[in-house]
């Protein structure tokens, strides 16, 4: 038995690593605290749960949903955007609903890249982005995002021959891993680059209802023309704390919807429609639980920053998303770095370079642990001495 070259030849994925060697460090006898994955500690909203049973009761829910989505979910989508973002979607055409959006954006690379053609993967990135081109036999090309500007990406600089090869540019804000929000200017930019070149441009928003600071995420779709060359990902897992549930949807230009849902109709058949409904209830219902959930987010990234700061750190707080991005100490690498976290104080933290290789250099924390745990990490790292200008080497065995 031989499994396929795409399988065979996929580096492991990030995580799975990282697990490993968690349980390793757990059997060894230490207390893991684990600022690793990224996953909401707080339960689905109430009022989400009671349509969930509600509609899993119907036998209406117990047949297979439309491979699309109900009507009644992706009209709901569409309110969300109007309500949101003043973009006006036909809930019949310009919405999908998908098991989670991760498996929109995987599938959303079968439907666009033949073998050989290129996808520009922002660096650092979600890693489900490039091994998705990989899979799909296309090329991953880093779209290096600059920390002086805001960790945006820089249009001007892909060279023509790449832009004639590529058939999507993938953008995500608030950013994973770097906390980084976007910009309309940013988003108008990249919906100019995609027009003169013919590219399918994929926004991941993910994060849109977690920023800080005032900021509220804008949506590509804001940009005039964006729905006629982008497409839009966005998910109930972070802002409604559902990542279990597996609920998300696609929204954008009429022709990628399609293509989408050619290669969905053909793989899957559909999201349940009983969680399509607490879906609806998770976009109609009251939004009261995502003021506490911006402000204890607020609150972690302000305790981590504290700490990282008395430790000789400059680190600049998330505006988005629940990650803080730090460099490593000065001298270290990433891999390094993250090992002697892990092994060392038992504190999980995935290396920069898990990201693409713009990550080097850089470590990522999830502010999903509650303060007292940020700051026992901080407590472990001060008694070890690992500080931002401790040597390589000069923590642990
Ligand atoms: C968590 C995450 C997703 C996946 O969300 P699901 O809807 O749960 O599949 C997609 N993109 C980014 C950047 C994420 O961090």
């Amino acid at each position: 038995m031989r499994a396929s070259r795409r399988v065979r030849e996929l580096p492991p994925y990030l995580f799975a690593s990282i697990q490993a060697r968690k349980a390793r460090a757990i059997a060894r006898g230490l207390d893991v605290i684990d600022l690793g994955a990224g996953v909401p500690d707080f339960p689905t909203p109430d009022h989400v749960l009671r349509a969930l049973h509600q509609a899993a009761d119907d036998p209406a829910s117990h047949r297979y949903p439309p491979y699309e989505g109900t009507l009644a979910f992706k009209s709901a989508v569409a309110r969300y955007y109007e309500r949101r973002f003043g973009v006006r979607l036909d809930p019949k055409c310009e919405v999908m609903a998908l098991i989670g959006s991760k498996e929109g954006i995987v599938n959303l690379f079968y439907a666009f890249l033949d073998p050989g053609d290129l996808a520009l993967i922002p660096d650092p990135g979600y890693p489900a982005y490039a091994t998705a081109a990989r899979l799909a036999l296309g090329e991953p090309y880093s779209l290096p995002l600059d920390p002086h500007n805001g960790w945006l990406p820089d249009f001007e600089a892909i060279p023509e021959a790449v832009a004639r090869r590529a058939k999507l540019l993938f953008l995500n804000y608030p950013n994973n891993p770097t906390g980084a929000v976007g910009t309309r200017e940013c988003f108008e930019r990249a919906i100019a680059w995609a027009r003169v070149h013919d590219v399918l441009v994929a926004h991941d928003l993910a994060y849109g209802e977690i920023a800080f600071d005032g900021h509220v995420a804008p949506s590509i779709l804001e940009v005039d023309g964006a729905r006629d060359v982008a497409i839009e990902f966005n998910s109930l897992s972070k802002s409604y704390n559902m990542t279990g549930w597996r609920i998300g949807m696609a929204v954008g230009a009429k022709e990628a919807i399609r293509a989408l849902g050619v290669i969905k109709s053909n793989t899957d058949t559909g999201l349940w429609s009983a969680v399509q409904q607490a879906g609806i209830a998770a976009l109609e219902g009251p939004q009261d639980h995502l003021r506490p959930l911006l402000a204890t987010y607020q609150e972690r990234r302000d305790a981590l920053v504290a700490g990282l700061r008395s430790l000789g750190w400059e680190v600049t707080p998330n505006a988005g998303a629940f990650y803080l991005w730090a460099r490593v100490p000065i001298g270290w690498g990433s891999a390094a770095f993250a090992d002697t976290m892990l092994d060392e104080l038992g504190i999980v933290v995935p290396p920069g370079t898990g990201y693409g290789a713009q990550g080097e250099g850089w470590f990522r924390m999830a502010l999903t642990q509650d303060v007292r745990r940020l700051e026992e990490a901080i407590r472990r790292m001060k008694e070890a001495g690992l500080t931002y200008h401790s040597a390589e080497g000069a923590i642990g065995t």
